[in-house]
C-alpha cells in the first residue's frame, strides 16, 4: 500500500492535510505522503485512497510529477482557494497544523471543518526500509563529524566558532542542512540544555556538550556528546559517568511494546539514586525522521508504546546550575527485540585539547 492509501483506511471523512513546516522550508507531512518539498502545498486525502495536491505556480512542475494523485494549481494564498475549491463539503484538518487564518478561510468558504490529531504523524512514526536506509546515512554522517570534531583544539577557540565548524562540515561532508541549531555549551553554560553558543573562549579543565544533527534525504540525524577540555576535576568525570549509566539504562529499555514513560523511568533510576533527579529536568527522548521532534515521546506523561520501525532518541542530562551540564545522545531504532544505534561514536569521556 502506498502511504495515501495507508493514511486513506484511517479515514471518515476527507482529510486535508497541510503542515507542520520543517527546516529546510517544506512541510513534512505533504512530503511524507507525496515527495513533494513545498512551503505552500496542502492534499486532500478521501477515504477511498484518491487524493489531490494543491500548490501555486512556484512548485507546480514538480508537483504535476507526483504520482498518484491529481493536481490543482492555485493562487498563492493557498488555504482560501482550497476551501472555494472544497466548499460545502465536511472536511477533516489536523488541529495541531491549521493556523486559525487557514481555519476561518476555510469557514467563510463554506467548508465544515472537523478537528483531527495526529493522523500523518502516526504513520510517519513507523519508519519503511527506505527512510531506515536514509536515517542510517544520517547517523554515520554525525559519526563521522563527532570523531574529526574530537581531534580539533577547543581551547582558545569560542563555542561560536567550533559550532560554525560543526555545521560547516557537515555540509561539506554532503549534508543538506542542520536539523536544528549546533548546541556548543562549555562549563556552566552546558546548565542550561539548550544553550546557545557564546563568543567566551573555552578553557581548559571543563567540560563541553555538543548537541548536532544533520539532514540527508529529508531524514535529521541526532546526537549529542559530552567531552573534557584538558584534565577535568574528579566530579565532572563522575557526573559523565552517572549520565553515561543513565542512557545505557535508557538503551537498555527501549524495545517493542515498551511504554515511553517506562523507558524514561528506566533512565531516571541511577541519577535519582545519587540524587540528582532534580537536575534532570527533561524527557529521555523524542521521536525523529523529517522532523526533529516527532512522535513517538519518552517522557514520564508519554502514553506511545513504542514499535518496531520507531526511531527515537535516548538522552538523559545532568544539569547543575552555575557547574556543569553533562548530556549523552544517541539516536536508536526499535527493531523487533530491542533497539540499534544509529549514532555509535563513542560515549566514553573523550579528552580533547
Ligand atoms: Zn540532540
Ligand atoms: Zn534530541
Amino acid at each position: 500500500m502506498t502511504r495515501i492509501e495507508r493514511l486513506a483506511a484511517l479515514l471518515e471523512s476527507p482529510l486535508l492535510v497541510a503542515g507542520p513546516p520543517y527546516v529546510l522550508g517544506g512541510q513534512a507531512n505533504v512530503r511524507y505522503l507525496t515527495g513533494l518539498s513545498s512551503s505552500n502545498a496542502a492534499v486532500l486525502v478521501e477515504p477511498g485512497g484518491t487524493a489531490t495536491l494543491y500548490t501555486d505556480f512556484r512548485y507546480a512542475a514538480r508537483a504535476r510529477d507526483v504520482d498518484g494523485v491529481s493536481f490543482v494549481e492555485t493562487a498563492r494564498t493557498l488555504l482560501p482557494a482550497v476551501g472555494e475549491l472544497l466548499a460545502g463539503r465536511r472536511i477533516a484538518f489536523e488541529e495541531a497544523h491549521l493556523p486559525y487564518g487557514g481555519y476561518r478561510a476555510l469557514v467563510e468558504a463554506g467548508v465544515e471543518p472537523v478537528p483531527t490529531t495526529g493522523l500523518v504523524e502516526s504513520l510517519r512514526a513507523v519508519k519503511d526500509e527506505a527512510e531506515i536506509a536514509t536515517m542510517r546515512r544520517a547517523g554515520a554522517l554525525s559519526d563521522e563529524i563527532f570523531a574529526a570534531l574530537a581531534e580539533e583544539r577547543f581551547t582558545g577557540r569560542t563555542e561560536r566558532e567550533l559550532a560554525w565548524w560543526i555545521e560547516r562540515s557537515f555540509r561539506e561532508a554532503g549534508a543538506e542542512g542542520v536539523s536544528f541549531d549546533t548546541v556548543v555549551a562549555a562549563g556552566a553554560t552546558a546548565s542550561s540544555p539548550h544553550a546557545v553558543p557564546g563568543d567566551r573562549p573555552i578553557e581548559a579543565g571543563v567540560l563541553v556538550t555538543i548537541d548536532a544533527g544533520c539532514i540527508v534525504g529529508g531524514y535529521s540525524s541526532d546526537c549529542t556528546r559530552t567531552l573534557a577540555v584538558g584534565e577535568v576535576p574528579d566530579r565532572l568525570a563522575e557526573l559523565h559517568a552517572l549520565c553515561l549509566e543513565a542512557q545505557l539504562a535508557g538503551l537498555a529499555a527501549v524495545g517493542p511494546g515498551v511504554h515511553g514513560r517506562d523507558a524514561d523511568a528506566a533512565s531516571r533510576v541511577p541519577i535519582e539514586a545519587a540524587g540528582l533527579g532534580w537536575a534532570y529536568g527533561h524527557g529521555l527522548g523524542h521521536g525523529v525522521g523529517l522532523q526533529i521532534h516527532e512522535a513517538p515521546v519518552l517522557r514520564p506523561e508519554s502514553t506511545d508504546v513504542l514499535e518496531p520501525g520507531n526511531v527515537v532518541s535516548v538522552e538523559p542530562g545532568i544539569y547543575r546550575p552555575g557547574d556543569a551540564g553533562v548530556r549523552i545522545e544517541d539516536l536508536v531504532l526499535v527493531t523487533a527485540d530491542g533497539c540499534e544505534r544509529l549514532t555509535q561514536f563513542t560515549k566514553e569521556l573523550i579528552t580533547v585539547t
